[in-house]
């Protein structure tokens, strides 16, 4: 493995090689019963799911065999236990493999929740390799992004002496006060979009629109205070 090859592996991918997936962090949410969190349509992936989730991104497995596949078109896998019977060795569900790039060998692990037959499978080794070539660099930034810590329970608006009172229908703050926090200017524009009666799903697609193409959920905060800008303008006219 030469410098050159790591630089290659760890390139930066594109918008589009990127997508992004909830993941619920309250363990009560996940089984059910939990008390704390609510069900609720979401502002930023526009899925009903527990309050209690954060937004991982992820570049497409695909995307990762391109990578390998261009910087080192032997690369290999291969699981690190078999069966009695030849097929690979499942420990706790999880699939356990070593992957081979550039002459250098490491371990990776990748699992499936919820998939069943070859799906999971397909899943198992794409999670247990692309887990394996995050070891090498590829798409490590992402692993930096990731939140940490558990969503707080959602405290009731006012509470926290942040909240501002809620405007009244088409009443938008007369003074432009700009959050520099995507998931916070991403909050504004559902609360003015809200108040509009559209939904996540709408603004999702109406935001794709105006942007030519982006994603709601993927811009940055250039683009959504551009957006939100875009949001408070109209609702003058
Ligand atoms: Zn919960
Ligand atoms: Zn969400």
């Amino acid at each position: 493995m030469t410098p050159e090859l790591l630089a290659k592996l760890a390139a930066p991918f594109p918008d589009d090689a990127v997508g992004s997936r909830p993941e619920i962090t309250c363990q009560p949410c996940k089984v059910g019963g939990c008390t704390a969190h609510k069900w609720a349509e979401c502002v930023e992936c526009g899925r009903t799911l527990t309050t209690a989730h954060v937004h991982l991104d992820y570049v497409g497995h695909a995307y990762v065999r391109e990578r390998l596949n261009s910087v080192d078109p032997d690369w290999a896998w291969e699981p690190m236990a078999l069966t009695p019977e030849g097929l690979p060795l499942l420990q706790d569900g999880c699939l356990w493999i070593r992957l081979t790039v550039g002459g250098k060998t490491v371990l990776g692990v990748g699992d499936a929740p919820g998939k069943r037959g070859g799906v999971f499978w397909k899943e198992l080794i794409g999670d247990a390799i692309r887990n394996a070539a995050m070891t090498m660099g590829v798409a490590l930034d992402m692993w930096k992004r990731e939140p940490v810590a558990a969503d707080p329970v959602e405290p009731e608006p006012g509470q926290d002496g942040q909240a501002q009172p809620e405007p009244a229908p088409g009443d938008e703050p007369a003074q432009v006060d700009v959050p520099d926090e995507p998931a916070e200017l991403r909050e504004r524009i559902r609360d003015i979009t809200k108040r509009r009666g559209r939904t996540a799903a709408q603004t999702a697609a109406d935001f794709t629109k105006w942007s030519k193409g982006r994603q709601l959920l993927r811009a940055n905060t250039a683009l959504l205070a551009e957006y939100l800008d875009h949001l408070r303008q109209d609702g003058k006219r």
